[in-house]
């Protein structure tokens, strides 16, 4: 009975952040829900993989053929190796690659920075029937922005706000938004820096910079808490995901996704066409009989 209650908990509900927090309560290596070993984890997580595919269709179905309007933007932030790319590949490598649209912010280009923080997020906004991932997001202009003062305080301070706004602007227009913040501690940071420095297979994802990030740990924990308190909203809520284990995040990750479609209940698109009448032709009228 108790373990049944376990698995039956919201995992949104489990890792949700608190509108107004001052800090992340979870822990790296915590496991608030859902499975504590990985041979579980993995088996759940390809027991998840059908039926988000399945969802994943409909969705796309719905937007696509059936004249729907909704879609979904999953925003993945973390520090270097928290595993957004590693995410990406376990938890959307279940879908369909056709309806799933990945988009990677860097630092800015010079066109870019020509114009609002905004303006290159907004051209990725996923269409009806589409599930947009971002891989690092408009809130890099709250994180790494407010750590290196790339703009002054009264600007970013504004961004929070902003953010708020645009989220309910996306919500409005029919896009849920479920944000994940990929938990992971300097000391499995420092393992998976090392890994990719002692690996040549690695060695291209190291950058000399993600030192520079790591330096100022304690002041990315500050921004991360603030950007999570202050933009986990009703409409578009943060959640933090355990990190510390890669197993246990991509589990997290594909359940909060599934939660997110179940509650969708995407439909497909009605029959325009009359069914009997077309299989009749099929069958008996077909000219290549
Ligand atoms: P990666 O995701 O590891 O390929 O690195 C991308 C880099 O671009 C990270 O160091 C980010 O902090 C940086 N970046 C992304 N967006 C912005 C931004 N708006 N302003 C400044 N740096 C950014
Ligand atoms: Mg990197």
């Amino acid at each position: 009975m108790g373990k049944k209650q376990a698995t039956a908990t919201s995992v949104r509900d489990a890792l949700r952040v608190a509108p107004g927090s001052e800090s992340v309560l979870l822990k790296p290596g915590d496991t608030p829900v859902g499975p504590t070993a990985k041979a579980k984890a993995a088996e759940e997580l390809a027991a998840t993989g059908a039926e988000l595919a399945a969802l994943q269709e409909a969705l796309w179905a719905e937007g696509v053929f059936g004249g729907g309007s909704r879609g979904v933007l999953l925003v993945l932030q973390g520090m270097d190796t928290s595993g957004k790319g590693g995410t990406i590949e376990h938890v959307f490598g279940l879908m369909n690659p056709q309806g799933i649209r990945v988009a990677s912010f860097k630092k800015p280009t010079p066109a870019e920075r020509r114009h609002d923080f905004l303006w290159r997020i907004r051209k990725q906004v996923p269409g009806p029937g589409l599930i947009g991932v971002f891989d690092r997001s408009h809130y890099e202009d709250v994180l790494v922005v407010r750590v290196e003062s790339l703009v002054a305080q009264s600007v970013w301070e504004a961004r929070y706000q902003q953010i708020n706004d645009f989220e309910a602007e996306l919500a409005e227009q029919g896009v849920t938004v479920v944000k994940c913040f990929l938990h992971i501690s300097a000391e499995e940071q420092k393992a998976r820096l090392l890994a990719r420095l002692e690996d040549p297979a690695k060695r291209w994802k190291y950058n000399p910079d993600d030192l520079r990030a790591r330096s100022k740990w304690s002041q990315y924990e500050e921004a991360y808490a603030a950007a999570l308190g202050r933009c986990s909203t009703a409409v578009a809520p943060w959640h933090v995901i355990p990190a510390d284990r890669k197993w246990y995040r991509n589990w997290a990750v594909a359940r909060l996704l599934l939660e997110t479609l179940r509650d969708l209940d995407p439909q497909l698109p009605s029959i325009d066409y009359d069914l009997d009448a077309e299989l009749k032709r099929l069958k008996t009228a077909d000219p290549l009989n």
